[in-house]
């Protein structure tokens, strides 16, 4: 029978329960169980693909084609297992399947009600992508108290009636905050969230304390107290990013092997370990990150409006994380300068700060701004011999840039931006003019690209076809095609009817690479992403 976990949050959001719950997947999977991590996002969106990335993050992109939420980048990376798009639940698509099945009339006769209808369909949601596994890891975005959260806490409690105590265990993960004038940790919002949490009919088994210090022993015994959870499950997760510390989530699983969460865990569900663990693999790229050697400076060039304090890296987590992954398996410290690129367009001479870094970097983007600064960023890179990986736009971007500097059609262009183009290097595909709705509908997932015998990105991935995930509407123009290979642009990857250009690269240079793909999406500490890993070593080189 599959046992569940389900992780909630207390006192405030954005205390990384999703990194908290992806760490302890990976505890119980290096113990020899099977594991599936859902998320629940109580917004009322039926996916992440329509919110905005300088709001709620990076949206992260399924095998399946899903467009989700962030949280479920960190489990795959922390698993190592692709997930399903199934495995993020929201409000939105709970209450469309039953509108719809109201609809159609599955419920004849019948009034529907928020109880039993709205639980009953969360749970059979999440007994969807549990069968089979040994473990499934619930976690709900938002914080106990939140209004939009309650069917679902609802659920669970209906969900433990049916499969019994010992196989669902409740972990809060709440945060103590150090206030400044006194300089003391504060369990008191501990305590009120473990009451709201009551009043959801729900004790938690466990709870994961985050804060700026180590939680000492006399707030452990003081939550015991008011909470009633026994000192031993009250766990410490003090901050690992932050200043002076070496930026890496990766040292949290570890973390919380000290305090023998797992072991705890396991208890509690009645499980036996099936295997030791054995983090010997992750410890030595932890290392790599830890006690870095070396180090390189990369630009990531895009477009970066209104965020106020917004912190920029969420927006390109995936990318950020395939870069340290590259760094630990190169020992290498890696210094990311986000550029806006609109400072090219301004002063044209600024270009030139470009030489102060390793390598560079265009990443995925969307619209017209800014996109002259990052094609002056690819024609810098691609005249001065600087690494360059262009992800997704960064693909097209390059494609336009050899067209219009290579190729002499100054007009190229994506008809994304200039739909009068008279040369429209990138361009709609027949299929995606007759798309009319936005949620969804872009070519989304992975798909197989085969890799050219003799290529740079052949060598890189060290097969000849490979799988990468995609989130875009245009293409690279087939009618360009002769004119881009006359000219000496390699196609090192193309769709298996050869319509599609899936990466491309030049020859003579030290490293010039772009996919149409997102192959940050694929990428693991143990196992980085094979472009991102080139790109380091030519950035080193
Ligand atoms: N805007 C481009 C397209 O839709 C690229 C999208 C992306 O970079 N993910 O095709």
């Amino acid at each position: 029978m599959t046992k569940y976990i389900a992780v909630v949050g207390g006192v405030i959001s954005g205390v990384g329960k999703g990194v908290a719950t992806a760490s302890i997947a990976r505890i119980l999977k290096e113990r020899g169980f099977s594991i599936n991590i859902i998320k629940i996002d109580p917004y009322i969106n039926c996916d992440a693909g329509t919110l905005r990335p300088t709001e709620h993050g990076e949206v992260w992109v399924t095998d399946d084609g899903g467009e989700i939420d962030q949280d479920l980048g960190n489990y795959e990376r922390f698993l190592e297992q692709p997930l399903s798009k199934l495995n993020n639940i929201t409000t939105g698509q709970i209450y469309k399947s039953l509108i719809d099945k109201e609809r159609r009339g599955d419920f004849l006769g019948e009034t529907v009600q928020f109880i039993p209808h709205v639980p009953d369909e969360i749970k059979s949601r999440i007994k969807q992508v549990s069968g089979g596994y040994d473990i499934v890891l619930i976690e709900i975005g938002g914080t106990v108290g939140d209004y939009e959260n309650i069917p679902f806490l609802f659920a669970l409690k209906s969900l433990e009636n049916e499969i019994g105590n010992d196989n669902i265990i409740y972990m809060l993960v709440t945060y103590l905050p150090i206030p400044s004038h006194i300089e003391e940790m504060k369990t008191k919002p501990t305590q009120t969230s473990v009451k709201l949490l009551r009043e959801n009919g729900i004790q938690p088994d466990f709870i994961l304390c985050r804060g700026k210090k180590r939680l000492d022993e006399i707030r452990k015994k003081k939550i015991e107290l008011y909470a009633n959870v026994k000192s031993d499950n009250v766990i410490s997760m003090p901050d690992v990013v932050g200043e002076g510390t070496p930026n890496t989530l990766y040292v949290i699983p570890i973390d919380l092997e000290k305090e023998r969460l797992g072991d705890k865990i396991l208890n509690r569900l009645k499980l036996e370990t099936k295997k030791e663990p054995d983090w010997r693999d992750w410890l030595e790229k932890l290392n790599g990150i830890l006690n870095a050697e070396k180090k390189i400076k990369i630009a990531i060039v895009g477009k970066y409006l209104n965020i106020g304090d917004y912190k920029l890296v969420d927006s390109y987590i995936s990318i950020n994380e395939a870069l340290i992954h590259a760094g630990a398996n190169n020992k290498t410290k890696i210094e990311i300068t986000w550029i806006d690129s609109k400072e090219f367009e301004k002063d044209l001479y600024s270009i030139e700060k470009l030489r102060n870094y390793n390598g560079v970097i265009v990443p995925g983007g969307f619209g017209g701004s800014g996109v002259e600064g990052k094609i002056n960023a690819i024609r810098y890179s691609r005249e001065n011999n600087i690494p360059y990986l262009g992800l997704c736009f960064g693909l097209q971007l390059a494609v336009i840039e050899f067209a219009r500097n290579v190729c002499n059609l100054e007009k190229a262009h994506t008809t994304e931006i200039d739909h009068l183009t008279k040369n429209p290097v990138i361009d709609l595909l027949p299929e995606q003019k007759l798309v009319l709705e936005k949620g969804g509908t872009m070519r989304l997932g992975a798909y197989k690209a085969l890799l050219k015998e003799g290529s740079r990105v052949r060598e890189l991935y060290n097969k000849d076809e490979v799988f990468e995930r995609h989130r875009h509407r245009y293409e690279v123009n087939p009618e360009y095609h002769m004119i881009l290979l006359e000219k000496g642009l390699v196609f090192s990857g193309v769709s298996p009817d050869g319509r599609l250009v899936e990466f491309i690269e030049l020859p003579n240079h030290k490293f010039f690479i772009a996919t149409q793909a997102h192959p940050e999406f694929k990428s693991y500490l143990l196992n980085p992403a094979p472009l991102f890993d080139g790109f380091v070593k030519a950035c080193l080189d």
